[in-house]
């Protein structure tokens, strides 16, 4: 499981993660999220985003 936390930041492109229910595979509205695990920023839409972390792929770090 990998540790992120949610930047609050948004912006348009195409999502680095698609997944099935992906709804930005090549441009949408996408949220940028931090890899805590080796500091990178993933580009991800909504549905990706919560399939990660209902599939525990992803995890919220707590503050
Ligand atoms: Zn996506």
């Amino acid at each position: 499981m990998t540790k992120i936390k949610l930047t609050g930041v948004k912006h348009q492109g195409k999502c680095e993660i698609s997944t099935n229910q992906c709804i930005a595979k090549e441009h949408g509205n996408l949220t940028a999220v931090f890899n805590c695990e080796n500091g990178s920023q993933i580009n991800v839409c909504e549905p990706c985003l919560k399939a990660n972390l209902i599939e525990k792929t992803w995890e919220l770090d707590s503050y």
